[in-house]
């Protein structure tokens, strides 16, 4: 049998291709994923069907058709291995017989194909096997052009690296942990003062400075033993010349992948400029301009931090200087003498404590502060008190004078637990005061007690006025009897205080305070016009009497110029007659303060009162004034009295007190004073005295205080001494 000649050109799909092609399709769905629908794959297998019957009937056959049939396989995707060996069995018997039905018997058809199914089978294989290729050599390529980046990559991270490493203007240092230099760049060299060569031969150890701040080496010691990731300070290098450099040191850790610390990598900026500019600004910050010594301001800050760091059981001194006098020197010399003073005080006062670990700061003015710095207690800020006294006191030469320079000290020494900074500098202060009140030029030490008392006095004295406002003050009247006969001349205002917590308060109590706040005016005035209207009361009951009443006049009173006027007023205004007042003035106040007698004890005598030297023979004793000035009595002042015992175990000093209060009495008479003696308590006194031929006596022997009622009673006789 022929075979059918089948023309080359025309489309060829016999019958049974249609059915083959959709077996195929069946088939190579079921072997494995295909990227094509059903419709494509039958689509698509259907040309090859056709395909491969053209070529099984072309006159002259070749099998490219079936590799290109294989080859298009791949490129379809169907590259599952069962695709490949159900199109090869398939295209044996099975393609003849439904495909090319009548050409089983085709002797050339069995050949044909055989050479087909290698064909398909070799195309096939090439194409998957062009196509591993490509696409190795695709992952190839990509790889390749990856790394090339990365290659890249690292090239401009380097160079960008290497441009700011060695154009930085701050230094970088690389080192091993092990301190070995590895790499530095020339900011760094130069800032230390190396060539980079000279420090990559150098260990990090060798530029650290000796006197760092503790703690330093430890920083490092623990970044590079990886406690730290990093760390920043200000330090200081030692150049390779010896000087040093202030840095802003920053020190990072890298580390191995496993994290081991492998490199510090430093960057370093030299800051000696600021930090020199800021030790500078510190130090005027902390110091007096004037004498270079520490300021208020560091010896505040010094303090607390002893205070802050104290110990259990830890002491505290301070010893708080002012010079005495300062302020009349400094407008006599002028205030440049007075700053060259100050100065060499400040020299004297910083050597003389130095090398005892001591702080001596000006407190501004003419006042230090020594801060004593000792486990010795009081015996050491007392020796430190006494070297400065000695220190100051040596003659100054300024200008050409040479002056005679004291100082006083107040010393605070206690225990830090027991006080804070302001109690110490409030009780140094009041020490001070102690010390200047108690004659300057020494040292006073801080009396917790005596400081408790002083607090207690201004409290009174704060009270004072608004007490005189409510009418506390009352006064009582102690008898000035004639030692003659018994009879009661006069009669003594002594004022007392009726404090509605404290309750009956004398005199000795807030007279001071009264004359120091200025109140003793208007107190006094008080007194005067109190005793004058009692007195008066008196006078009217017991006109025969004639009793004076004796009204104590503070110096500050006396030396009020509204004194005269005031007395005058009391007189006025309570109708007394004027002889029936006395003034008991003590020495010092008849004496002003001019150093001269007062005016006004003219002018006083002249309103026609009695005036009275009290107290006389404790003070400033100027006999030759007594003859000048218009005074009527002399009251013996008490110790003379006491001396007068009939008991007495010291039989001379008796007599000696008795041998003054005998020549007084005879002076006293020969000036045509009366004399009346204070605190005459015995009998035995009164004796003596009436024999030394005093005139008066007043004390307990002839009756205490009493209120005014009293008086009244005595002076009615209800009542006797
Ligand atoms: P003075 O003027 O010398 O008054 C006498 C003081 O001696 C009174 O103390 C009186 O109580 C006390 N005295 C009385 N009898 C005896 C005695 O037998 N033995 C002793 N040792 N003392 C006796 P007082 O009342 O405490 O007054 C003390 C001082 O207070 C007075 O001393 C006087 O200087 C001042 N003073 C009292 N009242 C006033 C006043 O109204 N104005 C002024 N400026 N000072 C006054
Ligand atoms: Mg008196
Ligand atoms: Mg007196």
């Amino acid at each position: 049998m022929q075979a059918a000649p089948v023309s080359g050109g025309e489309d060829f799909s016999p019958p049974g291709a249609r059915a083959y092609a959709a077996e195929w399709a069946r088939a190579v769905r079921r072997l494995g994923f295909v990227p094509l629908s059903a419709v494509e794959t039958e689509r698509l297998l259907l040309v090859h069907t056709a395909r491969l019957a053209q070529a099984l009937l072309a006159p002259t056959f070749s099998a490219q058709a079936a590799e290109h049939v294989g080859r298009a396989l791949v490129e379809a995707h169907l590259t599952e291995p069962g695709v490949l060996d159900w199109s090869v069995r398939a295209l044996g018997d099975h393609f003849l017989a439904r495909v090319l039905p009548g050409r089983t018997e085709w002797p050339e058809a069995r050949e044909r194909v055989t050479a087909s199914q290698g064909a398909l089978s070799a195309g096939f294989a090439r194409a998957l096997r062009d196509r591993t290729f490509s696409q190795q050599e695709r992952i190839a390529r990509s790889a390749w052009q990856a790394r090339d980046a990365v290659e890249q990559a690292l090239r401009d991270s380097e160079a960008r690296f290497r441009a700011v490493f060695t154009g930085a203007a701050i230094g970088i240092g690389i080192a091993g942990v092990d301190g070995r230099v590895i790499e530095v760049n020339q900011s760094f060299a130069d800032m230390l003062g190396y060539t980079v060569d000279e420090l990559r031969a150098i260990n990090v150890a060798s530029l650290f400075y000796a006197d760092d701040a503790a703690g330093m080496w430890e920083l490092y010691q623990e970044l590079i033993e990886g406690k730290h990731d990093s760390v920043r300070v200000e330090k200081r290098y030692l150049r390779k010349d010896g000087t040093i450099v202030w840095t802003d040191l920053a020190v990072s850790l890298i580390r191995y992948d496993d994290g081991r610390p492998r490199f510090t990598v430093a960057m370093i900026e030299d800051i000696t400029e600021r930090y020199e500019l800021q030790q500078r600004l510190r130090f005027q910050a902390l110091h007096d301009p004037l004498t270079g010594l520490p300021n208020r301001t560091l010896f505040f800050e010094t303090l607390g931090r002893v205070f802050e760091s104290a110990a259990e059981e830890q002491r505290v001194g301070i010893c708080f200087l002012d010079l005495d006098g300062f302020k009349a020197i400094n407008d006599s010399l002028g205030h440049d003498l007075g700053d060259l003073l100050l100065i060499v005080i400040s020299r004297r006062l910083a050597d003389c404590v130095a090398g005892r670990g001591h702080l001596v700061a000006r407190m501004g003015g003419d006042e230090f502060v020594i801060l004593v710095d000792s486990g010795g207690g009081l015996d050491d800020a007392v020796e430190v008190a006494e070297l400065a006294l000695a220190a100051v006191s040596a003659p100054v030469h300024v200008g050409d004078q040479q002056l005679a320079v004291s100082a006083s000290i107040g010393i605070v020494e206690c225990p830090a637990a027991e006080t804070s900074v302001s109690e110490l500098m409030k009780a140094a202060d009041t020490t001070l005061y102690w010390a200047k009140a108690e004659g300057r030029g020494r040292w006073a030490v801080y009396d917790p007690e005596r400081s408790a008392a002083d607090i207690a006095r201004s409290a009174l004295a704060a009270g004072l006025p608004a007490a005189l406002d409510r009418g506390e003050f009352v006064l009582h009247y102690q008898p000035i009897v004639s030692l003659l006969d018994g009879t009661m001349l006069a009669v003594e205002a002594l004022v007392r205080w009726q404090h509605p917590e404290l309750g009956l308060i004398g005199p000795d109590r807030f007279i001071g305070l009264a004359e120091e706040t200025g109140l003793i005016v208007r107190l006094g005035a008080w007194v005067l016009r109190q005793a004058c209207r009692d007195a008066e009361g008196w006078r009217r009951a017991y006109p025969d009497a004639g009793l004076v009443v004796s009204v104590n006049l503070a110096a500050r009173q006396a030396d009020d110029p509204a004194i005269v006027d005031t007395v005058a007023e009391a007189l006025t205004r309570t109708g007394l007659p004027a002889e029936l007042l006395q003034l008991e003035l003590t020495e010092s106040a008849v004496m002003g303060t001019a150093g001269e007698p007062l005016r006004s004890l003219h002018e006083l005598a002249g309103l026609g009162v009695r005036l009275a030297i009290d107290d006389f023979g404790t003070g400033y004793s100027n006999l030759a004034y007594l003859r000048r000035l218009p005074i009527h009595c002399l009251k013996l002042a008490g110790p003379f009295v006491e001396g007068i015992r009939a008991d007495g175990a010291d039989v001379a000093a008796d007599h000696r007190d008795e041998r003054i209060v005998d020549a007084l009495v005879r002076l006293a008479h020969a000036l045509e004073l009366w004399v009346t003696a204070e605190a005459v308590e015995t009998e035995v006194q009164a004796e003596r005295l009436r024999a030394l031929r005093c005139d008066t006596g007043q004390g307990r022997w002839f009756g205490a205080p009493v209120p005014a009622d009293r008086i009244r009673a005595r002076l009615a006789g209800e009542e006797r001494p």
